[in-house]
């Protein structure tokens, strides 16, 4: 149903895939530190805390599973890349954990590839949809801080961000948490994948 925040409880955190609790179906989120993940995470969920908004970009380097409670399956937040100030062995660590959960994790049915709205795609973020491609795992595209984009430029910028990413504009998911743009949509994505 729209408009139902998605019912988020926190199960655990691992570094490793094999130390993950098993799910039936699970969607997971990704992105560049900084582009708004925590935000939207705790938009869905309609909680402030659920994942921690970060003063200190790259911070959180785990993976975090939570639980759907109402509609059944898991929700992951992958910790974000491309942070230059994190250190040096956990940006080495950062590739290892990443690419063996989005390989071998059991159940996974989509990634969500957060992009910033306003500044995307970088660089590294084609690098992800290009390595997802290439190893064809499922994966939509969100782009986020839509409200940072102005009206004026709103068409000129989907089209751009749509080609940056090598996409039709219809594919990617426009959101913004700050204003709650899109939210149910996406949640409903969410549940579709869970269900
Ligand atoms: P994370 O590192 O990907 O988890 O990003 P955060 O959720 O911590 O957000 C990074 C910064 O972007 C913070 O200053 C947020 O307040 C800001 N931010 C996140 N979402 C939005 C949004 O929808 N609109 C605007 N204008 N700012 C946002």
């Amino acid at each position: 149903m729209s408009g139902r925040p998605l019912q988020l409880r926190f199960v655990s955190s691992a570094t490793r895939t094999h130390q993950l609790p098993e799910t039936a179906a699970e969607v997971a989120f990704v992105g560049r530190s900084n582009v708004g993940k925590s935000s939207l995470i705790n938009a869905l969920a309609n909680q402030k805390q659920l994942a921690r908004v970060s003063n200190t970009p790259g911070r959180t380097q785990l993976i975090n599973v939570f639980t759907v409670v109402d509609g059944g399956g898991t929700l992951v937040d992958l910790p974000g890349y491309g942070y230059a100030k994190v250190p040096g062995h956990i940006r080495k660590d950062w590739g290892p954990m990443i690419e063996g959960y989005l390989l071998e994790r059991e159940g996974l049915e989509t990634v969500f590839v957060l992009v910033d709205g306003a500044i995307g795609p970088t660089p590294l973020d084609v690098q992800m949809l290009d390595w997802l491609a290439d190893n064809e795992v499922p994966h939509t595209v969100v782009a986020t801080k839509m409200d940072k984009v102005k009206s004026s430029k709103k068409r000129t910028r989907k089209r751009e961000l749509a080609e940056g990413c090598r996409l039709e504009v219809g594919d990617i998911v426009w959101v913004s948490s700050a204003k709650g743009i899109n939210i149910d949509q996406l949640r409903d994505l969410v549940r579709s994948h869970l269900s």
